[in-house]
């Protein structure tokens, strides 16, 4: 199978392009415009795919803009793929809110055209990144796939009207198949350290916490203790970039079944959280410093409690997570971080 996979020079990206490398036989098309994926990890990736060959499959990147639709087509029309893993996308909620027409752009309208150039090049099978965002401030915890979608970002607003394209598409094209992933908070790195998160300017916790370990930060904030949690700062289920990796493969296994539902929708995450002090103390404590950490109002846009219940993705993905420890998440971080 040749799968084309969109932003697969970013971070989660990466890490399942890794994975189709190192577990499948599949040749692999990376599209990437490198807005915030990175060239070097396109060569991590060749790397590993050099120590990887198995008989003629194929591993190219293409560097090309999402938005440039004449080119995607001809993209698609020059190539056979067979699937799409489709990550390209911004990801930062604040940014969102200050700037949401680029998050309507790049991943709302984006996301509508390659599933039209899917329809037309008849390519099948679709998994789509999705994001807990989609449920806002959540009306149950832990939150099922059928819990009601509430987003308070554009963010979350953007992914949930695609999830929308996503499922009209494949109600109306009996040969386009989806999954839709919903990622709850995805932190950590590749076990042997070969890539990472390199999100310049990143705003997520565990990320920020290890660059304010290392220094790279002098200082950072803690948004909000004031809410209705544990110690009430805000909750997150934090999952490790492998493990949700490894359900996009079981995602591809699971598009292949006759008795598949289309689209079908999984929660990725744990099924537990942690707070944000909890985060902060832990990665102090595997770093060894004690870094500075300001108290600052809540950040906009920012649900109390994302905690996922992942007992469909288990059962019917088949999905067995395999890092679920938050000192290894935070580990891997700091590995990662001092490699930037
Ligand atoms: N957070 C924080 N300081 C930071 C970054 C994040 O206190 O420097 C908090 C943030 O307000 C939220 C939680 O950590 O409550 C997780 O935020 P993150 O941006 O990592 O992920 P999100 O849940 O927004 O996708």
């Amino acid at each position: 199978m040749h799968i084309l996979v969109t932003g697969g020079a970013g971070y989660i990206g990466s890490h399942v392009v890794k994975q189709l490398i190192e577990d499948t036989n599949n040749s692999i098309t990376i599209l990437d415009n490198l807005s915030t994926g990175h060239e070097a990890t396109i060569d991590t990736l060749k790397e590993i795919f050099a120590e990887n060959k198995r008989g003629k499959r194929s591993f190219n990147f293409i560097h090309a803009n999402l938005a440039d639709f004449v080119n995607v087509d001809e993209i698609f029309a020059q190539n056979k793929f067979d699937a799409l893993i489709h990550f390209a996308a911004s990801i930062v909620v604040p940014e969102s809110v200050e700037n949401p027409l680029k998050y309507y752009m790049n991943n709302t309208v984006n996301t509508t055209n390659i599933i039209n150039m899917c329809v037309k090049h008849s390519i099948a099978k679709m998994i789509f990144s999705s994001t807990a965002a989609v449920y806002g401030d959540a009306k149950e915890i832990p939150v099922k796939e059928t819990t009601p979608k509430d987003p308070i970002n554009p963010y979350g607003w953007s992914k949930l009207m695609s999830e929308q394209v996503i499922t009209d598409a494949c109600t109306a094209h009996d040969n386009f198949d989806a999954v839709i992933l919903r990622y709850f908070n995805v932190a950590g790195a590749d076990s042997l350290n070969r890539i990472g998160q390199s999100f310049p300017n990143a705003t997520h916790l565990i990320k920020v916490a290890a660059q304010t370990a290392l220094g790279t930060r002098e200082k950072m904030a803690l948004f909000g203790e004031d809410y209705e949690t544990k110690d009430g700062t805000c909750e997150r289920d934090y999952i490790h970039v492998d493990d949700l990796a490894s359900a996009h493969l079981k995602a591809l296994d699971y598009l292949d079944k006759d008795d598949k539902k289309s689209p079908d929708i999984f929660n990725v995450g744990y099924g537990h959280g942690f707070s944000v002090a909890e985060v902060i103390k832990t990665m102090k404590e595997i770093s060894g410093v004690d870094f500075k950490v300001d108290k600052e109002p809540r950040r906009v846009g920012d649900p109390a409690i994302l905690i996922s219940d992942n007992s469909k993705t288990k059962k019917v993905l088949g999905w067995t997570p395999k890092f679920d420890d938050i000192k290894l998440i935070c580990q891997t971080a700091l590995a990662w971080e001092k490699t930037v």
